[in-house]
Formats: C-alpha cells, structure tokens, sequence
C-alpha cells in the first residue's frame, strides 16, 4: 500500500469513528436545528469522502505536483477526522469547549461587498487585530475598487462571489457560472496583482450546484466555501442587531465555525452586532483566521433540488477548465541563478502570471547581493545589481538599463501593496544576466542566466 492510501484509509478510518461517536453522543445544544445538523453531519463526512476521492485521483495517475498537493490534502483531513474523534471520543458529552487542547477556529466571512459598510468592517477588524475574508461581488469591486485596495492592503483575504449575484444567470449554464468568475476574478486581479482562488456561490451552493458544478470548479483550481453558522443577516430586510449576534453565536458546536455576514448595502445592524460578535468568539478562546485554498472546504452537499444545469462540452472543458488550474500552481521553488551566485523563492514569494515570473525587486536584489533605494522624487526604483546600475519605474511601467544610456524600455513593474514587482526575467537581463533557459522540474522552477 502506497503512503497515499495508507493516510487515506487511516482518515477514512477515524471519520466513521467521528461520525458513528457523533451520531451516538447525540448534538451539543438543544437549539440546533436539523439543518444545522445536517451541515455538521456533512462536514464529519467531507473527510473521509474527499480523502478517497483523493486516493483514486493519485492511483489514476496526475503530475507528480498535483499528487504532492494532493496527498497533503488528504493528510490534513485525516488529521482534522483523527483530532476530531480523539475530542469527541475522550468526553462523553462531545464538548469540544472542553477539551482545551482541541484548536478552535474561527473565520469571519463577509459577502456581497465592498461598500461603504466594508469600511465600518475594516476599521472594526483592525481595532480588533483580526483578519477577515471577503467574498465579493465584481460589480461592486469595479465600483469601489479603493475598498478592494484597502483590504488587500490590510492583509485580509479577497474571495470570488460572482459579478452580479443573478441567480436566473448563474444556474442554468454553467459556463455563464463561470464568465462571471473569470470577470470578476480580472478585476480583482487587476486591482491587488493576485487572482482569489476562494470562491463562494451566491445564495450558498445548497440547491444551485449540481455535481457538476462542484466538479469543474475544482478542477479549475478553485476552492468553493459554503459556512456552516449562518448569522441570519440576509434572512429579511433589516434584522436588527441582537438576532445576529445571536445567530453568529448560537448555534456553534464544532472547532471550525465558518460564519456567514453581509457587508453589502443596507447591513448596518451586521456591522453594529460584529464587535460583540467578535467579543463572544474571544471569550471562548477561538482563534480568529482567514480561509485558505489549503483548507479542506466546508461544502453543502449536491443537492437533488438543484437546477440540472446543461453540461459544457469536453473540449470548452479542456479549454476553459483545464487550463485555468495551471493559473494557480503556485507549490515549486523558484530557483534563480545568477553568474556564481543562487537563491530561492519559496512559494507565495513570487507570482507566475500568464506564464510570466514575477518576483518582488528588493528580495531579488538584496539576495543576490545588490542594493535598491526608493527615489521619492521621480518615484522610481534604482537598483545596483551585478555591477550594473539601472531603474525601475512602476508608474511608466518601464526600466531603463544603462545599456540603453537611460532610454526606458517597457517592462511591467508595478507596485503592489508598497513593494515594487517585476518580471523576474527583465531585472535578470538589466543586470547583465540574461535568461538564457527555464526548467521544470518536481518541486522546482530553475532560471539559468548567462
Ligand atoms: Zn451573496
């Protein structure tokens, strides 16, 4: 049996555990509701379900990175099943509230923004010291791109919630599901340099997804976010603040409470409950954090009442679908050498845009020995790097090397959240080393310079 297996049968192991101590122990707090149930019921079953999933996927044969990717996946949901039986099995009552040592985790989501509101959220989160994730409409990013400035600035996370929130328009085809995404995730991408590979369905995927939905989402390299605590905030026009704070603390029974809120329009009692809120998550010893694509997501499951959407076909799935996971391969080192000298940039350190290397100008340069300065006066980049001296202009999107006895050439160096980025394969040519080959290897992108 291969390791992937073994964890995979290990976690399918303890998730039945879970659920069958679960199932015996009966739910924490009379107050739940069926339908709250129902979503823990699925959440114990996401992990072991998705871990076998996973197994065949690895046995079927993938790149040695998506397997890499994938048994790690399938690792962490064991561990989530295996810490989440251990809990449940040691007391009787499965209180998790009583097992100090089990991590609580919250993740305050906030949808249909930014507005003017998303700012009360900001400036609330920031008094707090506590991040958020914004799952937000392209329509409203398109108009208020400065808000969506503001809480990449503030290091919260930017998930995808479709452009205009039309159900008619989302349900029926789902390649007008995905228009909307890819526009919406343009926009984004335009304004923070980064495309959200978080995505939540409008309206939640209960009764919208059909299997197939759930399965070219994923396999365009998206993670899609359900919650499973449901503030109650978009129930009815205006429900006043007490109701939400009682909806986004009542009924929480698990270590993980992914909590649904609204910052869109017409939300003030949403912002007037979160700081008590926030205050109830604190007092119960949760740690507040944002949702990653490394996450195994909490998903509703398919549901027969959802609209049978029409199926693409196989080659608009290739084209469209297929090619769009390579968009988010971010797992290798990026190894860059330079004459006698090397670094590395771990992953999350640079951006592969469109097949284009990014990387931030300073670390370049300071790793491989260089210096840069800020020029406030012309608002440009000088950087000293390989004995060549050269500058980098994020404004005119150009650098001008001394080869050319400063004439600009075009190169895109952009300033994202106060660091200057560029295309690795210019500053490399600028300063007397260019590329001259790129490899692919397991775990590793290597650029050889001259
Ligand atoms: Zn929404």
């Amino acid at each position: 049996m291969n390791i992937v297996a073994r964890v995979a049968s290990i976690a399918l192991f303890f998730g039945v555990l879970a659920l069958l101590i679960t199932v015996w122990a009966g739910f924490p707090g009379g107050e739940t509701k069926p339908d709250d149930m129902k979503v823990y019921m699925e959440q114990a079953l996401l992990a072991p379900a998705s871990a076998t999933g996973v197994q065949t996927k690895a046995l079927l044969g993938q790149s040695g990175e998506t397997q890499i990717k994938q048994a790690v996946y399938t690792a962490a949901a064991g561990k989530q099943a295996a810490s989440a039986a251990a809990a449940q099995a040691q007391i009787p009552k499965a209180d998790p509230k009583a097992d100090p040592k089990a991590e609580k985790k919250v993740y305050l989501t906030f949808d249909d923004g930014p507005s003017d509101l998303t700012l009360e959220v900001l400036d609330i989160l920031h008094k707090e010291g506590i991040k958020g994730t914004f799952f937000v409409l392209g329509e409203q990013a398109e108009a208020r791109p400065e808000i969506i400035n503001r809480i990449y600035e503030e290091g919260h996370t930017i998930g995808n919630h479709t452009y205009d929130h039309r159900y008619d328009k989302l349900y029926g085809h789902f390649q007008d599901f995905w228009a909307q995404i890819k526009k919406t995730e343009e926009l984004i991408r335009l304004i923070t340099g980064e495309r959200p590979q978080l995505v939540r369905a409008p309206g939640g995927t209960a009764g919208h997804f059909d299997q197939s939905y759930f399965d070219l989402m994923e396999q365009g390299g998206y993670r899609v976010f359900d919650w499973n605590v449901d503030s109650g905030d978009s129930k009815r026009r205006g429900v006043p603040a007490k109701d939400i704070v009682k909806g986004a603390t009542a009924k929480v029974s698990g270590s993980e409470a992914i909590v649904l809120l609204h910052d869109s329009k017409g939300h003030e009692e949403s912002v007037k409950a979160l700081p008590e809120i926030i205050g109830y998550y604190k007092k119960q010893g949760y740690a507040f954090d944002v949702l990653t694509p490394e996450m195994q997501p909490v998903q509703f499951k398919a549901q027969q009442g959802a609209v049978k959407a029409s199926q693409p076909s196989r080659q608009w799935i290739k084209d469209h679908v297929l090619a769009n996971a390579k968009l988010f391969e971010t797992g290798r080192t990026l190894a860059v050498e330079f004459g006698a000298m090397e670094t590395a940039f771990e992953p999350g350190e640079y951006k592969m845009e469109d097949g284009r290397l990014m990387v931030p100008l300073r670390a370049l340069s300071e790793r491989l020995g260089g210096t840069v300065s800020w020029k406030a006066h012309s608002k440009t980049v000088s950087v000293a790097l390989g004995g060549k001296r050269w500058e980098a202009d994020p404004l005119r999107r150009s650098i001008s090397p001394a080869e050319t006895w400063g004439r600009p050439l075009p190169s895109d160096v952009r300033l994202i959240g106060g660091t200057a980025w560029i295309p690795l394969r210019d500053a490399l040519a600028a300063s007397g080393h260019p590329v001259t080959r790129v490899t692919y290897e397991d775990g590793e992108i290597r650029v050889i310079t001259l």
